[in-house]
C-alpha cells in the first residue's frame, strides 16, 4: 500500500468537521459523544480523584481541562485523564489532529537500542516502552485500530572498529545491569536478517525494542477519546494562556476566549509561542519510504547513522536527518542523499527498491533535550507535556498516565521530578 492511501481514520469523520462556527463549540458545553468506528460504549471509569481537580480550583469554570496540542502526546493525555473519569475535557489543536511530528515518525520504541547510559531519562523510556502491548490491546479493544506493535526486536549493526567499540560499550554496561541483549557476529547477524550488508562486523539484538505503527496509533488515539466524550475542536490556535493571581482561567484562541481551570500545553516544537518561558526548538528530521514487497527485513535495523524500520504492509522507512533549519519541513536533496546512502550502507538490495514518499517532520527539543513534564511552580492549573524529542512515541503512555496522575492529584508523581519546567527558572537557563 502507498503511504497516501494510509489517511488517518479521523479525516472524514463528521466532529472533524463539526467546528464550523467555533465561537458557538467554545461557549458548548455538550461535549462530542459521536463513535467513529462502530459504536463502542465508551467505557467511562468511576471518577477517580476528580474531587482533588475541583478542590484544588476552588470554582468550577469553563472546561475543568484545556489541552493544547492534538499530537500524540495531547491525545494520549486526553484519553488518559477521560478514563479515569474527568469529564469536562477540551483539546485545542490548529491543524488536523496528529498531522506534525507524530504523523512524521519511524514509530521506533527503542531505548536500549540508542542508549549509552543508564539514567532517568532511560528509565522513563524503558517503562513506557513496557507499557505498550497493554496499550495496544487496550486500544484495540476500545477502537477496533490495531496499532500494529511489532515485537520482532531490533538490530543495530557495525561496520567498522569505531562502530564495533560503540556496540561493544553498550552492550557490556546493558548486560551489567541485567537488560536483555544478544551479542551477534556478522555471521549470526545475517542468519537472523539475510537482506544485511556482507560487510557487517558484528551486531547487537535488542529483543524488548520494538516498532508501532504511529499512524495508527495516533487513528486509535482520536477514536478512543471521541468516544470517551472529550470535546475536540481543530483549526483552533492558541494564543496565549490567560491566568488571574498567579492561576489559570483560561486560554485565548483565534476565536475568543475559553475558560478553563487547567491547561496542558502539548504544543510539540511550538511551545514558545504560547506565552512561555520554556524554549523548545525545532529539530527537522527527514524520512524516505521505499516499497519493499516482499518485505526486505523482519526487524528494526539500526547502524550508528541511520535505520531502516519495516512495516507490515510493504512500505519500508529509512531514517533520518537532525537539523536545525527552524520550522521548515521540505525534504532536500541532500537529506535524500544522506538517508539512502546510510540505508544501503545496512542493507545494498535497497538500491533496487522504488521510492513511494517522503516526508519531513519537526521534532520537538528542550534546552538539555530532556522532556518537559509537570507542572509550571509559579502558575497553578499550567502543566506542560513538551519537548519529547527524538521519543515522543515511546514516551506517548507513559506521559498520559503521569500527566494525568499529576492533574487528579494535585501533585506531579516523584517519576517526573527530573523532568519538571521548573528545572530551567531554577539554572537561569529560561
Ligand atoms: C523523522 C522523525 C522520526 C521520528 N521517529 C521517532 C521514533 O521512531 N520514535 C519515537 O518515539 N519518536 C520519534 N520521533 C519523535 C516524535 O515524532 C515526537 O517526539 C512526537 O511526535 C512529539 O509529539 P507531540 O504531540 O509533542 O508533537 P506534535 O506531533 O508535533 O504535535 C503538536 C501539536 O500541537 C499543535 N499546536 C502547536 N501549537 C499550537 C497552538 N498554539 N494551538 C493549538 N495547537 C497547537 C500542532 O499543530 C501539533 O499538531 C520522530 C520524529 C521525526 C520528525
Amino acid at each position: 500500500m502507498e503511504c497516501g492511501n494510509l489517511l488517518p481514520l479521523w479525516y472524514s469523520e463528521p466532529w472533524n468537521q463539526r467546528v464550523s462556527s467555533v465561537s458557538d463549540d467554545i461557549g458548548s458545553r455538550t461535549p462530542c459523544t459521536k463513535a467513529v468506528t462502530g459504536s463502542r460504549t465508551p467505557r467511562r471509569r468511576p471518577v477517580a480523584d476528580h474531587a482533588a481537580l475541583m478542590a484544588h480550583n476552588n470554582k468550577h469554570i469553563g472546561h475543568d481541562v484545556v489541552i493544547v496540542g492534538g499530537g500524540v502526546i495531547g491525545l494520549s493525555i486526553a484519553r488518559s485523564l477521560a478514563l479515569r473519569g474527568v469529564n469536562d475535557i477540551c483539546l485545542l489543536e490548529r491543524g488536523s489532529l496528529g498531522t506534525e511530528a507524530s504523523f512524521a515518525a519511524a514509530g521506533m520504541l527503542a531505548p536500549q537500542a540508542e542508549a549509552n547510559s543508564r539514567d532517568n531519562l532511560f528509565e522513563l523510556l524503558c517503562q513506557s516502552r513496557d507499557l505498550y502491548p497493554n496499550f495496544a490491546n487496550a486500544l484495540k479493544e476500545e477502537t477496533g485500530v490495531d496499532i500494529e506493535l511489532d515485537t520482532t526486536g531490533t538490530l543495530y549493526l557495525a561496520f567498522n572498529e569505531e562502530d564495533q567499540r560503540e556496540i561493544d560499550e553498550r552492550y557490556e554496561w546493558q548486560t551489567n545491569a541485567g537488560l536483555p541483549v544478544e551479542k551477534l557476529t556478522s555471521a549470526d547477524a545475517q542468519m537472523i536478517e539475510p537482506c544485511i550488508a556482507a560487510k557487517t562486523a558484528g551486531a547487537l539484538r535488542f529483543p524488548l525494542d520494538i516498532q508501532v505503527e504511529n499512524r495508527r496509533l495516533i487513528s486509535a488515539l482520536a477514536n478512543s477519546i471521541a468516544q470517551l466524550g472529550v470535546h475536540v475542536l481543530t483549526g483552533i490556535n492558541v494564543e496565549t494562556v490567560q491566568t488571574t493571581n498567579s492561576r489559570v482561567t483560561g486560554v485565548v484562541t483565534s476565536r475568543g476566549s475559553i475558560p478553563c481551570s487547567a491547561a496542558i500545553i502539548a504544543a510539540g516544537a511550538w511551545t514558545s509561542f504560547i506565552n512561555s518561558t520554556i524554549k523548545v526548538e525545532p529539530v527537522r528530521g527527514q524520512i524516505i519510504c521505499l516499497t519493499a514487497k516482499p518485505q526486505l527485513t523482519r526487524h528494526v535495523i539500526y547502524s550508528p547513522r541511520g535505520y531502516i524500520v519495516p512495516r507490515q504492509d510493504g512500505r519500508l522507512l529509512a531514517g533520518s536527518t537532525s537539523e536545525l533549519v527552524g520550522f521548515a519541513k521540505e525534504v532536500t536533496v541532500g537529506g535524500m542523499s544522506t538517508i539512502l546512502q546510510n540505508a544501503v550502507e545496512i542493507a545494498p538490495a535497497i538500491s533496487a527498491l522504488s521510492v513511494s514518499d517522503s516526508w519531513a517532520g519537526l521534532r520537538p527539543k528542550a534546552a538539555d533535550g530532556l522532556p518537559v513534564l509537570g507542572p509550571c511552580g509559579e502558575i497553578d492549573g499550567l502543566i506542560y507535556a513538551t519537548g519529547h524529542y527524538r521519543n515522543g512515541i515511546l514516551l506517548a503512555p507513559i506521559t498520559g498516565e503521569l500527566i494525568a496522575q499529576t492533574i487528579l492529584e494535585g501533585n506531579a508523581p516523584t517519576e517526573l521530578a527530573p523532568f519538571s519546567p521548573d528545572r530551567f527558572s531554577a539554572v537561569g537557563v529560561s
